[in-house]
This record gives C-alpha cells, structure tokens and sequence, in this order.
C-alpha cells in the first residue's frame, strides 16, 4: 500500500512485532490456509493446528512464562489477532481459547488451577471455551439459570448453556453458574459424567470454527475447579469483557484491512466498458470512503490496545471501539464486496468470507445496543447513580413495611 493514505502505527512498531508477525503469516500459510476447506467441512480445524500454534508460541502470548508463556503484553496478541483477521477470519478460534480463557484463569485461578490448566493450554493440549450464553438468556447476563449446587467437596452443575465457540472441540468449559452467593465462574471438564454437546450449528459465517450447545446434568465438579471467588463471577465477567470487545474490535480493523486489499487489487484488475473497474469514479468514491473509515477507526483502536496494555481502558472505551469499528466493518465490507459485482457472492472468493464473518461481530461479545447502553452509563452516570440508590431505598422500604 502507499504509506501516503496509512496512519504510521505505533502499537506494533517493534521489530519484536514484526518477528512475531512473519511466523503467524507462515503458519498461517503453512497450517492454516491449506485446509481451510476441510475445517468448513467439519466445522472444526484440527486438533493438529492447535498443536502447532502451541509448538510456535501463539497460544499462550500474555501468559506468565512459568506456565509455559511468552510473558508478552496485550500488543502482541493484538498484533496476531488483527492479522489473522485480515487474511481470513480468526478459524480456528484461537483469540477465544488464548486472549479470553487463559486470561481469566491466570488472572483469577487459584495455584492449583493455574498449574493444572495453563501449561497444557499453552501447548494446546488443553483447549479452552467459555459458557456464558444460555438459550434463555444472552444479554442479561445476570439472569442466568444454570446451577452450581454446593454439595460440601464438588458442585452440582445443572443447565445449559448456547452459542458457545469451540464449546464442541475443547477439553474444558469456563462456565458461568449460580452458586448460593451468586454468579460464579467454573471449569468444567468435557469429559466428566452428565456432560454432553450438542452437534455443531449450521452458521451464516465463522464456519471453520464450531459453535455448539451444552448441556449439564447432575454433574459433579470439584471444588477446587472455582475460578476466584463464589459469588464474584459477575465482577470478574465485566472486567474481562473490556479485553473480548477489544478483540473484535481488532478483528473488525483486520477483516476491513483484509477487503480493502482484496478489493484494490479486483478493481484493478476488472475490466468493464474497456477500463478496469478502479476507473469509473464511484469505485474511486467508494474506495476513498473504505481507506478513510478504516485509518480513523484504526486510530481509535490502536489508542484503546495502547490503553488497555496501560491497564487504563474502560469499559466504556472498550464499548466504542467495538460498536464504531463493527459497524464500520459491515457498511465497509458491503460497499468492498458490491464492488466484486456476482462474484462477491461466490464462496471462493474471500471476500464473501470475509463479509459473511462479519456479520456476527455486532451480535457477539456483547451486541452493539448493549455496548451503547455501557456507553450511555457513563454519559449519564450521576444519573445512573442516583437512580441506584431510589431504586435500592425502595426496596429496603418496601422489606420494612
Ligand atoms: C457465532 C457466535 C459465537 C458466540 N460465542 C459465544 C461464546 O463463546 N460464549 C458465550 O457465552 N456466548 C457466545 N455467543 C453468544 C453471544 O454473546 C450472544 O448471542 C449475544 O450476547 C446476544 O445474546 P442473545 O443472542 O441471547 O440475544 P438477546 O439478548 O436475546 O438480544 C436480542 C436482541 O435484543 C436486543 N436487546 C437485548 N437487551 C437489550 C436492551 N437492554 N436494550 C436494547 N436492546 C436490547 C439485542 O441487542 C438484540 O438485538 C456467541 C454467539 C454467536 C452468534
């Protein structure tokens, strides 16, 4: 590209960043790209390419090196999540397992959970997935249903949970679970009694990665699988959800970066009324419209990475950055693919990949009218506040009466 329509970015400026990138571009190539129509087939990738992209590092990148890590911070997962997205979508699942799970047990595990977990998830011998989507409830998370009966040495884990990436394909489920002092987060293994998946959804896009239901009936969890605190999984799950909005933020810079080339190069190459398609002005217009959103929604996103290696993003932050840059990312992604004219519709064009993965990205992790109504909290936070406190003076009057 001409450096003269890219913002220089800082955030990946270090020559430790572009080593980091040319091995994910050759794993990429190497492992991933080569059976990407297999893995749409079994709505799964191979345990094999789990097991490289642990041999090479990528799985557990923030991970403390004395469980098997790389002690990097925040901008190297960054890095390779904005890249996987940009040559295609992030199949296998990868950000999911490393940047979500890993973190909230390494953050919130105790000793033993971390030993027993974390080495084995950094090889990818252990693949990791998180629960909290029931089929009755996804953005009131509060309102869960699933129990976690305290029976004095295990749980009693009953319920389900929906929606849930690489739930089929991984060995343990982070999952949310009302306990007797609230919302609490548990692992729990696939393999034990009572617990069963459901067959991989039929999906619009993502179809390199499964999705699946899970049911759990009288299953029995020790004790000690608790993630933190009884009663603290709430707190724990919104302080995490900043880093997940971010990764789809990053994903929707990615997958945009990833149309805008795509579509360079088509429109060049095209030829319609004797001229390649780049020269008729409305592709020029176009075009100009796609580079400008992306380098403004680049700007902010690398300013909230930045932020959140900084340990300083809020969820508020986090929340623009994953509306603005998904919404950029379909009303780009749409205008790159009309440019294809019917071969935009064509599955072997990426770009139709591209855009088919997409569409989730303003549904999960939170849907973008939630993630207006974080952003609306914190415009009118004394009015949230004050309402609180009459909402919680009510009650108490209401329980002395
Ligand atoms: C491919 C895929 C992968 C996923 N992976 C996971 C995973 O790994 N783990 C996991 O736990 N979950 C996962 N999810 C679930 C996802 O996070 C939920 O689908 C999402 O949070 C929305 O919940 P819902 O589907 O129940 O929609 P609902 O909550 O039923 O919402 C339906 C509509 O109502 C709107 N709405 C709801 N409440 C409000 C409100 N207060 N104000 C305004 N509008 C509102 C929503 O914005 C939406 O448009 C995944 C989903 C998909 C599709």
């Amino acid at each position: 590209m001409n450096s003269s329509i890219e913002l220089p970015r800082d955030v990946y400026a270090t020559e430790e960043h572009q080593m980091l990138l040319d091995s994910f571009r050759e794993y990429i190539k190497n492992d991933v790209e080569p059976h990407r129509e297999q893995w749409e087939e079994d709505t799964a990738c191979s345990r094999e390419a789990w097991l490289k992209a642990g041999e090479l590092g990528f799985l557990g990148l923030t991970l403390d090196p004395k469980y098997g890590g790389a002690g990097l911070d925040f901008s190297y997962s960054a890095a390779i999540i904005e890249e996987m997205a940009r040559l295609g979508p992030d199949s296998p699942g990868i950000s999911m397992h490393s940047d979500i799970v890993i973190p909230y047990i390494e953050k919130h595990g105790s000793e033993e959970i971390k030993q027993k977990y974390l080495p084995k998830m950094a090889t990818g011998e252990i693949i990791g997935s998180l629960g909290m989507t029931e089929p009755s409830t996804g953005s009131d998370v509060q309102a869960i249903r699933t129990t976690a009966k305290d029976m004095g040495d295990h749980y009693l884990i009953n319920g389900s949970k929906t929606f849930i990436t690489i739930g089929y394909t991984s060995d343990m489920t982070l999952t949310a679970c009302q306990t007797e002092k609230g919302i609490s987060l548990i692992i729990i293994d696939a393999d034990l009694e009572g617990f069963t998946k459901g067959k991989p959804f039929k999906k619009l896009g993502l179809k390199t990665s499964d999705t699946c239901e899970l049911f759990f009936d009288n299953v029995k969890v020790p004790k000690e699988n608790l993630v933190g605190e009884e009663g603290k999984g709430f707190i724990y799950m919104m302080q995490e959800l900043a880093r997940e909005r971010m990764i789809i933020a990053l994903q929707a810079i990615g997958g945009v970066r990833g149309g805008m080339e795509l579509t360079r190069q088509y429109t060049q190459e095209r030829v319609a009324f004797k001229q390649p398609i780049c020269g008729f002005q409305n592709t020029q217009f176009k075009m100009a419209e796609v580079v400008t959103q992306l380098e403004i929604h680049t700007a902010f996103v690398d300013r909230c990475t930045q932020l959140l290696v900084e340990g300083k993003l809020t969820p508020e932050l986090a929340s623009m950055a994953k509306y603005s840059a998904t919404d950029m990312q379909g009303k780009m992604l749409d205008e790159c693919l009309q440019l294809f004219g019917g071969y935009g519709f064509m599955w072997e064009y990426p770009i139709a990949r591209l855009y088919a993965d997409a569409r989730v990205s303003r549904i999960y992790g939170g849907t973008n009218e939630i993630m207006k109504l974080m952003i609306a909290r914190g415009i009118y936070s004394d009015y949230f506040k004050d309402l609180k406190a009459k909402m919680k003076a009510r009650k108490l009057a209401q329980m002395n009466k």
